[in-house]
């Protein structure tokens, strides 16, 4: 698991030039976020793209971390580039396929059963190309980079939306879909629009029962669920230095709920005292000969409206624990005024459950203090009323306060410790209730509460609050009690009251795992086999697409005229599909289900021009292929708006569809589009969507002389004999074009490894 220092070094070296050459060319001091930005930009940006003012951006991220969800694609994709390693560091961390049921042991061991194909390809792929492999039950993948990856002033991208958690310690780590993963592991460059950015300025000290899960929830209630789209959130100032690490990681880890590209916090010393405490103080000792340069300039942090779009100041000192909820986390309740919100509101009472843990909250830190209002419980005969469970985020942190007896503390007060994994944060949770028709409360030290995220029950209403706030909580069992405050009834009928949590930033006798999970990869991996059973119904290794023919497509049939809103889950629904994801065929089958075709507003019903019929698309569209007839999709107005999934391109791309013409679309389904060697136009004339008739062949032509700015031309020929034409924009650079032409971004790279 060895962290690369030669590549920190490598990525330190940049720094000073990088920024030196973009103070020249802004005439300006700089943020902490441009100077990361500026640092990773890809070689041929380096030059022009200093400067806000720059729209898409190539960066060279430092590394990929990846899901064991989205991996799966995203690693059956990169084995078609033909390289025999990742060209960046790169790690699979198995954490979101547990089950929670029982307990860690219990739950573990079926989850190692059920997901067993789906392990083993990814952790032969792993050990083949090169990647880091972190077996099932060693950690959310957020928490264990943090541990073990993360480092000031890097960028990473990782495949799953809480990449940012790494923030904590300084590095930009963004979320991202597979097929941007692949890319950087391929060794393309990454492209970012560049953001906005919004300053949080941090002053006081945290005291008593607030923690640094409290001034995320209260950024939420301030900037909303969209109010940091765009956007990086960095964090600064005098309070901003008195947050732990992992307190820190909790803030950016959730700044991915108000919609943020990423959040960071600058190097100082509380991250080097935690890259030390994690056996990491070589890299601490390089960060401080750089240390000026991984922290924002002084006077930006003195005058941050010149430098920032917007900017936030919040005083610890002042801050009250908040709880987010229900539905939403960016409803914000200050602890004094919650009560009444759930009386006001109706909310249920009397609370359910009480959950800790996950890849937000579940360090070291977090645990020492919830146990300490756990250790009250138990002294002053308490008897804790709701269900309450313990999610640790990586087996580091297990091992650790386990030894340190704060599990055992869990348990004394009735907790139950489920598997190092993402379980019922994610919906993976069996949860045992009685009628699920019931309107319910919870109460999570997790990042997100939308309706059924945790259970799929739309009747539960899901809190959001610090761990220690959960677990005084789960002891009362009342979500009008307040811990600050109030008094509870004891088991001899005395009132009791909390006292303030205390908690331990680091272990006092320092971090210890017998067996943290992983697997180094081969040193040498080209003998090694990929693992992926020909009968398996979940994975399927990839076949490259075909490269274009030469000449205009012609003679199409028109599979759907897709009218208003066709999101990513409308072409690729996710749900019980999810399952298939490493299995390109069978997620096939989900092909614009969710689509309403224009001539009868129904979904996943459009007419077999073959033989005249209604049925469902993907039956219909495999019929076209089986008879090597190619198809065209129409779609209205942002066609492919929604997550990155990048099966939404490859579906129609597998099955045979030759052209998607819209109105417009959503730029990264554009992009994975173009990566999978498909054509993506738009109406020149938005009004020519109406010239399209169900029984249209369809040609398009000017491909022979594709080039960037110049319209092709659609011809439609109607059934009664009448043709109509027009032309279509595209926004293929002359990159893009060799994709369109060698049937996909992949094949290009495939062929340059081969020469
Ligand atoms: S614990 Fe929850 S938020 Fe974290 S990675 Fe897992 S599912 Fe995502």
């Amino acid at each position: 698991m060895a962290f690369d220092l030669d590549m920190i070094k490598k990525v330190y070296d940049r720094y000073s030039t990088r920024v030196a050459a973009a103070r020249k060319a802004t005439g300006k001091h700089l943020t902490l976020t441009e100077k990361i930005l500026y640092a990773h930009l890809s070689e041929g940006d380096a030059k022009q793209a200093f400067g806000r003012g720059v729209d898409y951006v190539d960066f060279a991220p430092d590394r990929v971390a990846m899901q064991d969800a989205t991996a799966q694609m995203a690693l059956l994709q990169f084995m078609q580039a033909g390289r025999p390693q990742v060209a960046v560091p790169s790690t699979v961390h198995c954490d979101h396929l547990i089950q929670a049921k029982i307990g860690a042991t219990e739950d573990l061991s079926t989850a190692k059963d059920v997901n067993k194909e789906v392990y083993d390809f990814l952790a032969s792929v792993s050990d083949k190309y090169g990647l880091g492999f972190w077996k099932p039950g060693a950690g959310i993948i957020h928490q264990v980079v943090l541990e073990n990856y993360a480092f000031p002033g890097g960028m990473m991208i990782g495949t799953d939306s809480h990449t940012p958690n790494a923030g904590g310690l300084g590095m930009i780590a963004i979320g991202v879909g597979g097929a941007d993963a692949c890319d950087v592991m391929a060794g393309l460059p990454w492209e970012l629009k560049f953001p906005k950015l919004i300053g949080v300025k941090l002053t006081g000290k945290l005291s008593g029962w607030t923690s640094a899960k409290d001034v995320i929830l209260k950024v939420a209630g301030i900037l909303t669920v969209k109010g940091g789209t765009g956007a990086i959130v960095e964090y600064f100032g005098e309070g901003a230095r008195s947050l732990s690490a992992t307190g820190k990681g909790t803030i950016c880890n959730m700044g991915a709920e108000i919609g943020a590209t990423t959040s960071i916090f600058g190097y100082d010393e509380k991250a080097a005292d935690y890259l030390s405490g994690t056996k990491r103080a070589d890299i601490a000792k390089l960060a401080d000969a750089v240390a000026e340069h991984l922290t924002g300039d002084p006077e930006v942090y003195a005058n941050p409206e010149q430098y920032f779009d917007q900017v936030i100041e919040i005083n610890l000192t002042e801050l009250e624990p908040h709880v987010n909820g229900p539905f939403t986390p960016d409803l914000a309740w200050p602890i004094s005024k919650f009560a009444t919100a759930v009386k006001e509101n109706g909310w249920p009472v009397k609370l359910e459950v009480g959950l800790i843990g996950s890849c937000t909250n579940s360090s070291y830190e977090d645990i020492t203090r919830s146990a300490s209002i756990a250790k009250q419980a138990i002294d002053k005969h308490l008897t804790t009323k709701a269900e309450f469970t313990i999610t640790p985020g990586s087996e580091l942190v297990r091992y650790t306060v386990e030894r340190d007896g704060y599990l055992g503390t869990f348990e004394s007060m009735g907790g139950v410790v489920l598997a190092n994994a993402c379980g019922p944060c994610i919906g993976q949770w069996a949860r045992h209730t009685d009628d699920p028709t019931r309107k319910n409360s919870i109460i999570t030290s997790f990042n997100r509460n939308f309706a059924k995220r945790q259970d799929g029950n739309p009747n539960t209403h899901a809190f959001v609050a610090s761990p220690e706030i959960v677990t005084a909580f789960a002891i009362a069992g009342d979500l009008t009690f307040n811990p600050l405050t109030d008094t509870l009834t004891n088991d001899k009928g005395e009132q009791v009251r909390f006292d303030e949590p205390v908690g331990i930033e680091m272990p006092i006798k320092g971090y210890a795992v017998e067996d943290a999970g992983y697997q180094a990869p081969a040193e040498d991996g080209s003998s090694v086999e990929v693992k992926v059973d020909p009968k398996s119904s979940r994975l399927q290794l990839l076949d490259p697409f075909s490269a274009w023919e030469g000449t205009d497509i012609t003679g199409l049939k028109l599979l759907i005229k897709a009218k208003g809103k066709c999101t990513t889950d409308h072409i690729s629904m996710a749900g019980p599909w999810l399952k298939f994801r490493g299995h390109l065929d069978n997620i096939s089958n989900n092909m614009l289900i969710g689509a309403i075709n224009y001539y009868n507003n129904t979904a996943d019903s459009v007419k077999n021009e073959l033989t005249g019929e209604y049925g469902p698309v993907p039956a219909t569209q495999r019929d076209y292929k089986a008879h090597g007839i190619g198809s065209i999709v129409v779609g209205d107005e942002n066609y492919g708006e929604g997550s990155s999934r990048e099966h939404a391109a490859m579906e129609p791309r597998h099955l045979g569809v030759r052209a998607i013409l819209v109105k417009s679309f959503a730029r990264i389904h554009e992009t994975n589009l173009k990566k999978q060697g498909m054509l993506g136009i738009t109406f020149a004339d938005s009004n020519d969507y109406d010239k399209i008739q169900e029984d249209d062949t369809i040609d398009i032509t000017g491909l022979t002389t594709f080039a960037p700015g110049k319209q092709l031309t659609v011809v439609l020929h109607h059934k009664d004999g009448s043709t109509d034409s027009f032309q279509v924009n595209h926004t293929y650079n002359a990159q893009q074009i060799e994709w369109f032409k060698a049937g996909g971004a992949l094949n290009i790279i495939r062929r340059q490894m081969a020469s």
